[in-house]
């Protein structure tokens, strides 16, 4: 065989390739803001946002995630389609996030959680936060009764300066495992436990891991959620669709079919009222594949959302679920690593 027909056969198969390959990226963000730590990784800073959405602006095709499922409809995706989007409902979406979207002219789908719209307290991920990881310091030890069993942590004592106090590497032990555990591994042992629980249930212990880190109770004015004005604003103009995103942020799986309904129809019914239009696309609270039952994306689609996503990466192509969409998520990259990340994502 020739040199030429091989490489006519190797340029045939790119074709078929891209031909099956040719998708979308749907990206997920929390939030926009400079945060003095942001353990978590929600946050992506104004500066590195503005880079983001530039390298999108040049080089690929932004378009609202409804515009993205109508192409996706008719199999005309176009080339380096890109779809934002933003989870939870913080206030910093309106303040930040927005106006350098406007800037750039790219739209974006905001899903937030009805239930946290004028709440003065922070979400329960960010007040753990404030609780284990900003004090300067912690008590020895910690004792929670979690569904009736006693658990309980042990603070090394020389180890209980604030984290990034230069001290590098501090431990908390758990009496119970006998094992060491870092203040964000502390962290991060409570967020499993608290995740799947109920509000009622997971108020109470907070309310304990507060009064024991002797934290203040008080909500940063950097991580608030979104009023009731601020999300009317944030709706505004062309660019913005607003989302549902549940009323409580709970793990679906975790509740019965009748309450994800609840849950699912709440959020809907209570942005509607407040935008006075409808509210037609969902994001799965947390939204990995065991965030949700089986039947969930069902009941989503019977209570009249047209899609919904949820969080584990995919790139979107030809024949995916409109009621599980998978997303990619995004970090505080500066433009050059956020290319360098989309090129990965993009398989043409
Ligand atoms: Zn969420």
């Amino acid at each position: 065989m020739s040199s030429t027909a091989l490489s006519n056969m190797r340029w045939v198969g790119r074709c078929i390739k891209n031909r099956f390959l040719q998708g979308a990226t749907i990206l997920i963000y929390h939030r926009v803001a400079d945060l003095p730590s942001d353990w978590q990784l929600m946050s992506v800073t104004p500066q590195h946002f503005g880079e983001q959405l530039e390298v999108l602006r040049k080089n690929y095709y932004p378009m609202s995630l409804r515009r993205l499922q109508d192409a996706l409809q008719q199999r005309k995706i176009p080339k380096g389609a890109v779809a934002i989007t933003f989870d939870d409902g913080y206030a910093d979406n309106l303040h930040n996030a927005k106006p350098l979207l406007e800037k750039y002219d790219i739209p974006a789908t905001f899903y937030v959680t009805y239930g946290c719209l004028d709440q003065k307290r922070e979400f329960w991920w960010d007040d753990l936060d404030r609780m284990l990881l900003q004090p300067s310091s912690l008590p020895p030890s910690l004792t929670l009764t979690v569904e009736g069993k006693e658990m309980s942590w042990r603070v090394a004592e020389e180890l209980q300066a604030p984290h990034g106090a230069g001290k590098g590497h501090h431990t908390i032990q758990t009496s119970m495992e006998g094992s060491n555990f870092t203040r964000k591994e502390l962290y991060r042992a409570l967020h499993t436990i608290l995740r799947p629980m109920r509000e009622e249930a997971r108020n109470p212990l907070l309310a304990q891991v507060a009064q024991w880190s002797g934290s203040d109770g008080k909500s940063r004015q950097t991580h608030s959620s979104l009023t009731t004005a601020e999300l009317q604003a944030l709706g505004k103009g062309g660019l913005v669709e607003i989302g549902a995103h549940t009323v409580t942020h709970p793990v679906l799986s975790s509740l019965t079919l009748s309450e994800q309904r609840a849950e699912i129809l709440g959020g809907k019914r209570g942005l509607e009222e407040k935008l006075n239009r409808l509210v037609l696309s969902f994001a799965y609270p947390y939204g990995g594949q065991t965030d949700y039952s089986n039947q969930t994306p069902d009941v989503v689609r019977d209570l009249g959302f047209v899609n919904a996503c949820s969080n584990f990466p995919g790139i979107v192509r030809k024949g995916v679920d409109s009621f599980q969409l998978p997303r990619v998520s995004t970090r505080n990259w500066n433009g050059d690593e956020f290319s360098q990340r989309m090129r990965t994502w993009f398989p043409v």
